[in-house]
């Protein structure tokens, strides 16, 4: 099984993941395009589809490719129909046998949207728009406790998991990341790395969940540099991680308003 990543749209990844046999299960095509010519140079076919959550940038691309293809498979969400396209929906704890074997179970990590799954299993996890590295995904519906809950949950699986989150911001969150804990040499030697591989245009990811501890300010909010940073900016005591976790969400929202505005 290998991953691959296609670059779509502006900063999206859409993730394909690739069996011995030439099959190919795709998450999150945002757009049908670069999935059509990714399947067509590696002479690759089309498995199944699986989605995170219901943005255009993850699902705009479902019904063309399978028009395209004129392909029949399964596609996995966290909802019921997609236009003309039956969707197999998932939710917490489903599972889902791939045609090469391979199991993903799926967990639920409302916050970013209310309906977004994550899917996880053989030591990969697609977070889909809920983690990145070095950053989470922005609070669009339900509440910024579910957003911290699901967060956490990630943070909470074996730290050599590989997670394929759906962009790249990582050069953006690690300015933040730097910000709060200027004298972090794990994240200063991280910047390095992704600025090196941005240049040479390749994607940052994956990245492991035993890295974004060391970097990540979302799963970080244990760290008394962080919990400085964040008290300086509320200009109040902040006791609990969660108040922690939301004021920097908050703040992040500013300070880079552009690369997540979707
Ligand atoms: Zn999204």
């Amino acid at each position: 099984m290998t991953v691959t990543a296609i670059p779509a749209l502006l900063d999206n990844y859409i993730w394909a993941l690739v069996s011995e046999g030439g099959g190919a299960v795709i998450v999150d095509p945002g757009h049908a395009d670069p999935v059509v010519r990714f399947l067509d140079q590696e002479h690759y076919h089309l498995d199944a589809i699986l989605l995170t959550h219901h943005h255009p940038d993850h699902i705009g691309g479902v019904e063309p490719l399978l028009g395209y293809l004129n392909a029949r498979v399964p596609v996995y969400g966290p909802f019921t129909a997609l236009g003309q396209v039956a969707i197999e929906p998932v939710h917490e704890g489903s599972r889902i046998v791939l045609p090469s074997g391979m199991t993903l179970t799926v967990m639920a990590v409302p916050g970013h949207t209310t309906d977004h799954v994550a899917y996880h299993g053989g030591g990969l996890l697609f977070p889909g728009d809920t983690l990145f590295s070095a950053g989470c995904g922005r609070q669009f519906e339900g509440r910024m406790e579910d957003l911290f809950e699901s967060v956490q949950r990630l943070g909470a699986l074996e730290p050599s998991t590989r997670a394929y989150p759906a962009h790249e911001y990582t050069l953006a969150n690690l300015a933040f990341a730097s910000s709060l804990e200027p004298d972090n040499h794990l994240i200063a030697q991280y910047r390095g790395q992704a600025q090196k591989q941005r240049m040479q245009n390749r994607a940052t990811l994956p990245t492991t969940i035993g890295l974004e501890h060391d970097i990540n300010p979302f799963l970080r909010t244990a760290s008394a540099g962080i919990r400085t940073a964040a008290e300086r900016h509320a200009g109040r005591p902040l006791r609990q991680p969660f108040e922690i976790f939301r004021e920097l969400r908050l703040w992040k929202d500013h300070f880079t308003a552009q690369e997540e505005s979707r």
